[in-house]
């Protein structure tokens, strides 16, 4: 197998990876980065994106993330697709492995891995994902003002998404496996308090409801063994993400729930010349302007290494 030595990798082609690879294109670093299985990552499954500065009007996810690719590939990155599939931090240069097939080694690697929505994997969620089924409020909720809509999950997520879809629609269904939310006392005490979020205790979804408009309402199985209809037109999942770390985890630290640590407000890992960008290392605003930010902040930081080190 042929070894490729590269000075700045960046895994991962979210608004991080790109942003750090337009940062480290014009630092004359010569990033090479690998797209991942979900190239644009997890814009490319919201609709219309409204909350990302400098777009007046609005733009389409799939689009956003086709102009950070060509700003980056401007610039000079060297974008490829492929899945980083073996990782080996354990001395400098670091060792890698892309789809089982091609040895690569380099000087400083960025992780911008991102977080993956849990999903219930019912196949009529699936269906309407976009029409309709959304993992996330503040992406999608603008779309649903004067609605009725319901929220799975009774974490502080699925808290907080719900309290956000109150101030917008109608009526907010909160739907809840058990008769205990798992949420802060803070966050149960808000939405107490608000007066168009429902609980539906020990419930559970046994299917999306639709049509060609997208959704149209939400199949219900209480515990008791009651099975009931709530006409919604959005349905959103709050049951927690999965940071995208687990190759990695063996050498960077990770909290509990399995995010990369970063220190002192920077992108530096436990591992010096590792650096973490975007939702792989934000549990809390998961967003993309700051999944951005910290994308820019790795490509610094790896400069910095870099001078420093080489
Ligand atoms: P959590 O794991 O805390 O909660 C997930 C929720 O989804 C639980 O109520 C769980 O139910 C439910 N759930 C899981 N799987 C299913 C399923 N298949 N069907 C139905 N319901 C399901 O995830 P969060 O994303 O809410 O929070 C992650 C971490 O981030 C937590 O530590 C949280 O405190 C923190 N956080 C903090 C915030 C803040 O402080 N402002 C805001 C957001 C998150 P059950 O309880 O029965 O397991």
């Amino acid at each position: 197998m042929s070894l490729e030595h590269i000075k700045v990798l960046i895994i991962g082609s979210g608004p991080a990876g790109y942003t750090a690879a337009i940062y480290a294109s014009r630092a004359g670093l010569s990033p090479v980065l690998y797209e991942g299985t979900q190239p644009g990552g997890q814009l490319t499954t919201t609709t219309t994106v409204e909350n990302f500065p400098g777009y007046p009007e609005g733009v389409d996810g799939n689009q956003m993330m086709a102009d950070f690719r060509a700003q980056a590939v401007r610039l000079g990155a060297d974008v490829r697709p492929g899945f980083i599939t073996e990782a080996d931090f354990s001395s400098r240069p670091f060792k890698l492995n892309v789809d089982r097939e091609k040895d690569i080694e380099a000087d400083a690697v960025i992780i911008a891995t991102g977080a993956s929505a849990k999903y219930l994997g019912l196949p009529s969620e699936n269906a309407f994902k976009g029409m309709g089924v959304s993992a996330c409020a503040t992406c999608d909720g603008f779309f649903y003002r004067r609605k009725d809509v319901a929220v799975v999950g009774g974490g502080d997520t699925a808290c907080e998404e719900a309290l956000y879809l109150s101030t917008l629609c109608r009526q907010v269904y909160m739907i809840v496996r058990r008769n205990v939310l798992r949420a802060s006392k803070a966050m149960q005490d808000r939405v107490a308090s608000a007066p168009n979020i429902e609980i539906l205790w020990e419930c559970n979804t046994q299917e999306v409801l639709g049509d060609a408009s997208g959704v149209t309402g939400v199949r219900l199985l209480r515990k008791d063994g009651t099975v009931f209809e709530k006409k919604v037109d959005g349905f959103f999942l709050a049951i927690g993400h999965h940071p995208n770390s687990d190759l990695f985890k063996q050498w960077v630290e990770t909290d509990e729930n399995g995010y990369i640590v970063t220190r002192d407000g920077s992108s530096r890992t436990s591992v010096p010349g590792v650096f973490a960008a975007g939702d792989v290392q934000d549990p809390v605003y998961r967003q993309a302007v700051n999944a951005a930010a910290s994308g820019c902040r790795a490509a610094l930081d790896a400069e910095k290494f870099l001078i420093e080190n080489n």
